[in-house]
C-alpha cells in the first residue's frame, strides 16, 4: 500500500502535527489545562477509587496548590510554545472535563477560547459524562471552533473495563459516540495495550471495532504501574506481569495496521509519571519506543491502513 498523499511530511501513520498542519497551514499545540475538575469514577457517583491505574494526583499544577485560572495557564503555556507554535487548542486535560453543570463548562470553555490564538478545544472526558445538554454545548462551539472530545475507553471488552474500576460498559462508549457524531465535533479514543488477561486477540478486536467506528482520532499507550495506585500494589505483589517492549511495539505496529488511513493518531507513547512511575522500565523511554515502532513498521514495509477494511459498520 502507497502512503496516502493527505499525510504529507507524516511519518508511516498520519501524527497529529502532520494533520493540524495540513488543516490549518501552520503550526499548532496543545496547552494542557487542569480547570479543577474531579471524576465520578473517583469521588463515589459511579465508584471509589478510581481506575485501577489512576495516581488521582491532578496536574502537577494541582499538586503544587492553588490552581491558577484557565486565562493563566494559557497565557504561561503559549510562552513556552511560542517559538514551535503559531496557533493552539486549548487542552481540558485532568480528570473528567465535562464534570460539571453545563453553565460552569461554558464558562471555562468561553475562557479559553477568548485567548489570542486559541482556535479550539480538545476536552478529555468519560462516556457517561455527557449530558444531551453537554453535547449541544459542544456541537454550538463546533460550528466555530476546532474541537475534539477524547475519550476514555482502554478497551472495547467488558471484562476488562470491570478489571480496571473503569465504571462504565462499552455499551456505554458507543452510545455517548453516537450522541456526538454529528456536528463538527472530532471524537479521539484512549485505549491501552497491555491489560491483563488480554489475548493479542482481544487487543486486535478493540482495534477494528474503533476502526469500523466514526472516531476520528486514537491514543494508544502501554499499561503503566504506577506507586499509590491498586495496579502498582498488584504489580508489587507479583499479581500481574507488564507486557514488553517487543510486545508492545509489534501489537502497535499490528493495531495501526488496522485503523482507517484518516484516523489522527495522537499518541504511541504515555508521558510524565517518573516520580512514581514502578513498571514498565522501558516505557520512560519515549523516544525508543516511538522510534522502535517507526523501524517495525519499517521492517514490515507497512503503514497505519495496510490491512483496514472499509466496509464500515453503522453504529
Ligand atoms: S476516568 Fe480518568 S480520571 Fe477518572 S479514575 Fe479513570 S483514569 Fe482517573
Amino acid at each position: 500500500m502507497a502512503k496516502p498523499d493527505f499525510w504529507k511530511n507524516s511519518k508511516r501513520y498520519y501524527d497529529l502535527k502532520s494533520y493540524w498542519r495540513n488543516l490549518f497551514g501552520c503550526s499548532v499545540h496543545k496547552l494542557q489545562i487542569d480547570a479543577g475538575f474531579t471524576c465520578p469514577n473517583r469521588d463515589g457517583k459511579v465508584a471509589w477509587g478510581g481506575c485501577i491505574y489512576c495516581d488521582g494526583r491532578g496536574s502537577k499544577l494541582r499538586q503544587q496548590g492553588t490552581l491558577p485560572s484557565v486565562t493563566e495557564q494559557i497565557v504561561s503555556g503559549k510562552k513556552y510554545y511560542a517559538k514551535q507554535a503559531a496557533k493552539y487548542i486549548a487542552y481540558f486535560q485532568t480528570f473528567t472535563n465535562t464534570y460539571a453543570p453545563v453553565e460552569k463548562l461554558r464558562s471555562l470553555y468561553d475562557e479559553a477560547l477568548a485567548q489570542e490564538d486559541v482556535i479550539g478545544l480538545s476536552i478529555g472526558t468519560r462516556p457517561d459524562c455527557l449530558g444531551s445538554d453537554v453535547v449541544e454545548l459542544l456541537k454550538d462551539y463546533a460550528k466555530k471552533y476546532h474541537i475534539w472530545v477524547e475519550l476514555g475507553l482502554q478497551s472495547v471488552h467488558d471484562k476488562s473495563l470491570q478489571f480496571i474500576n473503569r465504571g462504565h460498559t462499552f455499551q456505554q462508549f458507543t452510545d455517548s459516540v453516537t450522541s456526538l457524531v454529528e456536528g463538527n465535533l472530532n471524537i479521539c479514543v484512549h485505549i491501552i495495550i497491555g491489560l491483563p488477561g488480554e489475548s493479542d486477540k482481544d487487543v486486535l478486536a478493540t482495534a477494528q471495532t474503533l476502526a469500523a467506528m466514526p472516531v476520528n482520532g486514537i491514543k494508544i499507550h502501554s499499561l503503566l504501574a504506577l506507586e499509590g495506585t491498586a495496579l502498582g500494589e498488584m504489580y508489587k505483589k507479583g499479581e500481574i506481569k507488564m507486557i514488553t517492549k517487543e510486545k508492545y511495539v509489534s501489537l502497535t505496529a499490528d493495531v495501526l495496521e488496522l485503523l482507517p488511513p484518516g484516523m489522527v493518531i495522537q499518541r504511541l507513547t504515555a508521558d510524565g509519571y517518573r516520580d512514581i512511575f514502578l513498571a514498565p522500565d522501558w516505557a520512560m523511554n519515549k523516544l525508543d519506543v516511538l522510534n522502535s515502532i517507526n523501524r517495525e513498521l519499517e521492517k514490515r514495509d507497512s503503514y497505519q491502513g495496510m490491512h483496514y477494511i472499509k466496509d464500515k459498520k453503522e453504529l
